[in-house]
């Protein structure tokens, strides 16, 4: 170890500690980051997943939206995000008929005619139209308040003045606004899926209603994209540019402990060397900085998602007799209706998998195939990302490899029943990540894919000024997803616990 002071501590060096890093550093200020893997990058990593094929997918996260333009310009990484031109494929089968709805990002005929299969009235599209142009607006006026310190709820609610849209995102639980505008069960799932990615919730719970938010104001727009390269390849440039800004980064350097007192905070890693530094950034989640504290970890919700990355040596073929490069170009949803997503968390709440899982998938080599050899695109392989919902942390605990043998039998059913021929004729390799895995491989508590609940992006109207980073000690802030505004790939958090530290030096 060069150097056992510096001005700034990062414990944990996932996207958010790199930002969070970077910023600081171009202030002038020294700054270590201490990660416990051997590799920086966290939940947002690519790997060579089957060491057999040289396909390089995304571990764990695998679309962007949240990360601003703003962070990407700011620390100068090259990193490019690609538009799908599809937005979902939902097949169903309805009077004896495989079908399904089909929705372009950019609204068509296509998207229209699949619309008045389900509801020949029309209606059901225009509530969609209406609905999405709502939140549209509302996703605007908010995604530039992210980087700024926290409104108070009374500031945002007036700033962003579309009390009726703010009342159903913010005030009533999103299932009832879903079920008043919407009739068919297909559509009101495909609407509910955004809140419930990472969240195991009922539809009726506010944490739906959070995580409904947070899937739609991205860079104002909520648009998902896809990574050029993996997500591994934002890591590789985050990593560049801290490196390049003078960050020191050291791996495997787990930290144990954590202490403060009124001039500076101490770490102590598990080989027993001390680091102090006027302020300590924590990347890891608030229970496990709790834990380095000794002291009592936050209360939140299980982690209930399975990830199941698969190669395929071709596209599958649909009963519905869609081209399967449209069906899988954008969000696949399995088993997803509103009536399923209801049914399915109150069994697992009860401690009982599903037979079938709700399920989200996409191709990410229908548009990026450069995470594919050469080799292997030439021989038409590709990839799936699949998101299997409502299989939280506890119904893994007894029997972690056997259940994700039955969590992977769940999910697949969902996809076969929509088939031609079962994916397991064309399926090359695949690998199953439980939230216990999730927790052991990176750290996510229980699995929690945001560390923590996510929370409202503005502070109560008698909460303190602050950027949604500041922890019960003034030496120490968050700057992981666990924080305020924090939660996806979204380098949000990084940048606020900058600006809080940086804010903090100056009145010292
Ligand atoms: C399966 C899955 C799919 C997801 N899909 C998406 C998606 O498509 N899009 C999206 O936007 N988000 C997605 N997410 C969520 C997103 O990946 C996370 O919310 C985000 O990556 C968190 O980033 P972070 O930098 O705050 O923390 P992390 O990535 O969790 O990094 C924290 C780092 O701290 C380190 N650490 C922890 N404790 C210590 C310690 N004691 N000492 C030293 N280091 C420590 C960990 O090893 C880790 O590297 C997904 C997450 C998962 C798990």
């Amino acid at each position: 170890m060069p150097q056992l002071n510096y001005d700034v501590v990062i414990v944990g060096g996932g996207h958010n500690g790199l930002v969070a890093a970077t910023y600081l550093a171009k202030a002038g200020k020294s700054v270590i980051i201490l990660e416990a893997n051997a590799e920086v990058g966290g939940a947002t990593t690519s790997v060579r997943a089957f060491p057999e094929y040289d396909a390089r997918l995304s571990r764990y996260a695998y679309l962007v939206s949240l990360l601003p333009d703003q962070i990407v310009s700011e620390l100068g990484i090259e990193f490019e995000t690609l538009s799908r031109t599809v937005s979902s494929y939902t097949p169903y089968s309805r009077g004896g008929k495989d079908l399904g709805l089909f929705i372009a990002r950019q609204w068509d005929q296509e998207t229209e005619d699949s619309f008045l299969q389900i509801d020949p009235s029309g209606a059901e599209w225009q509530a969609w139209q209406d609905f999405y142009n709502e939140i549209a607006l509302f996703a605007q006026k908010i995604a530039p308040t992210m980087l700024k310190p926290l409104q108070t709820r009374s500031e945002l609610k007036a700033m962003i003045n579309m009390p009726d849209v703010w009342e159903y995102l913010m005030e009533r639980p999103i299932g009832e606004e879903i079920e008043k505008r919407f009739k068919d069960d297909i559509v009101r799932g495909v609407i509910l899926t955004d809140a419930l990615v990472g969240t195991f919730a009922s539809a009726f719970d506010f944490q739906a209603n959070i995580c409904f938010l947070y899937h739609l104001i991205g860079n104002g727009t909520g648009e998902w994209k896809v990574p050029r390269g993996g997500m591994g390849a934002l890591v590789s440039e985050l990593e560049r540019v801290a490196v390049a800004a003078g960050v020191t980064i050291k791996v495997n350097s787990r930290v144990n402990t954590v202490t403060a007192s009124a001039t500076m905070a101490t770490v102590e890693l598990a080989d027993g060397t001390e680091i102090n530094s006027k302020y300590l950034l924590s990347n890891a989640a608030p229970q496990t900085l709790a834990k380095l504290r000794g002291e009592q970890a936050p209360k939140s919700l299980d982690g209930a998602q399975t990830k199941i990355n698969i190669l395929l040596k071709a596209l599958p073929k649909l009963k519905s007799g869609i081209d399967p490069r449209l069906a899988f170009a954008g969000t696949f949803h399995a088993n997803e209706s509103f009536s399923i997503f209801e049914s399915t968390f109150l069994e697992a709440k009860a401690g009982k998998l599903a037979q079938k899982l709700p399920i989200e998938m996409y191709c990410h080599t229908l548009t990026d195939p450069s995470i594919l050899s050469p080799d292997l695109q030439a021989a038409g392989y590709q990839t799936l990302t699949l998101f299997g919902f409502h299989t939280p942390a506890a119904l893994f605990e007894a029997d972690n490899e056997g259940t994700k043998a039955l969590a992977l039998k769940a999910a697949l059913a969902s996809l076969n029943e929509l088939l031609v021929e079962p994916i397991e004729t064309v399926m090359a390799a695949v690998e199953v990540k439980s939230p216990l895995d999730i927790e052991g491989d990176v750290g996510l508590p229980r699995g929690n894919i945001f560390h923590k609940d996510l929370s409202f992006p503005f502070r109560e109207d008698d909460d303190l000024p602050g950027w949604g980073v500041e922890t019960d000690d003034p030496r120490i802030f968050i700057c992981g997803a666990g924080a305020i505004r924090g939660g996806g790939v979204s380098g949000i958090p990084g940048h606020n616990a900058a600006m809080a530290v940086l804010a903090a030096m100056e009145i010292e």
